[in-house]
């Protein structure tokens, strides 16, 4: 059957290469589990590095977690239904409208809790947030909300509209967050920079007021993803699909009437996105999917049988949609070599205390 293979030691080690260049910044570093459906053992793999505080853009993922040691910022807005689930289960959401920020209050209120949050800036990603002249205007009227605590201004690049964030975009992020704070008086204790489309600027220069990035996709998939190209320190395939074959059938191609030896292996369109599956060290070709199944050509190779399994890596997408299968076998593998590196790792990231 169709499985997922979780590789906890790679994804453990993008986790702490990833953490060391942002610590080295004095940068938090967030991952954002909504591509892994905030597994519970990916978190727990997560906890070895010290990491404890996770985002998700999906309530009913983070709900079964609730009585962890961990803490969760909600990503996205939420449903009316939903505000006294996530006053409940996060200790930070992000939030755009002033209306649904007093109700979170008053629920937060009702609850004897204090609510933290951050006002998500749309400064050209063009999917949610507001306005930066509004920002002034929102922070007054959010401070006197005593269960609403404001720690921080939140950005985002590259959801939505696919243009990267630039030097000059710091530099104005910053005017526009050192111009807010001196207009309300408020100290922002967290300014969370963006998603993982910010780490090729975190390489090269100063991030300036920048002490937070919320990132998913480059530490599960190791790559660059203003290019999509891999980063070379980090691993690629923390996530792999394997599928089985179930047919293999000599074909034609009907255009051309020229004979082809197929694969039907068990995976479909209903389980995630089959455009971004890619066949890992085998030369053969997708020809296409159906609900069910996925056709491969095998390019005349006779040596497959009934039964082997295909590897695949997944784009974005694929990565997110498997994830969110419960159907889908979840195989978590270690890996002895890359433990020891992890190991050692804890040792290099501390060697300035050692005697
Ligand atoms: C998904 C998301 C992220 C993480 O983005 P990556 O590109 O996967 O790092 C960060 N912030 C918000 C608001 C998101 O929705």
């Amino acid at each position: 059957m169709a499985q997922l293979n979780i590789n906890l030691s790679k994804i453990e080690y993008n986790a702490r290469v990833l953490q060391q260049m942002l610590t080295r910044k004095h940068i938090h570093l967030t991952p954002v589990l909504k591509s892994v459906a905030s597994d519970q053992r990916v978190i727990e793999r997560l906890n070895k590095v010290g990491l404890t505080h996770f985002a998700d853009s999906r309530l009913n993922h983070l709900t079964p977690l609730r009585d962890t040691d961990n803490t969760f910022t909600l990503l996205r807005p939420s449903r009316a239904s939903e505000y006294k689930a996530l006053v409940e289960t996060c200790k930070m959401s992000i939030q755009t409208e002033l209306s649904v920020i007093r109700e979170l209050n008053e629920i937060a209120a009702s609850l004897g809790k204090k609510h933290q949050i951050m006002l998500m800036v749309d400064w050209k990603d063009g999917r949610e947030g507001i306005l930066t002249y509004d920002l002034t205007h929102f922070v007054k009227e959010i401070l006197p909300l005593r269960h609403i605590n404001l720690v921080g201004i939140a950005f985002n690049f590259m959801c939505f509209n696919s243009i990267a964030p630039t030097e000059d975009d710091v530099a104005m992020m910053t005017q526009v967050v050192d111009a807010v704070e001196s207009d309300t008086g408020h100290h922002f204790r967290v300014i969370s920079g963006g998603n993982s489309s910010m780490l090729p600027l975190l390489m090269y220069s100063d991030l300036e007021r920048i002490n937070e990035l919320r990132i998913g996709e480059t530490l599960f998939r190791g790559i660059d993803t203003t290019t999509n190209v891999g980063i070379a320190s980090l691993y690629q395939d923390c996530i792999t699909l394997e599928a089985e074959i179930l047919e293999i059938q000599p074909r034609i191609y009907l255009e051309t009437g020229d004979k082809y030896l197929q694969a039907i292996v068990d995976i479909g369109q209903l389980d995630t996105m089959v455009n971004e599956l890619k066949p890992i060290a085998h030369q053969i070709e997708i020809l296409g999917a159906t609900s069910d199944q996925l056709m491969l050509d095998l390019k005349g190779q006779d040596f497959y049988q009934v039964g082997d399994t295909i590897h695949f890596s997944l784009g974005y997408s694929a990565l997110s949609l498997c994830m969110f299968q419960d159907h889908l076998e979840r195989n978590y593998e270690e890996d002895k070599g890359i433990e020891a590196v992890n190991r050692n790792f804890s040792v290099n990231a501390c060697s300035g205390v050692r005697r």
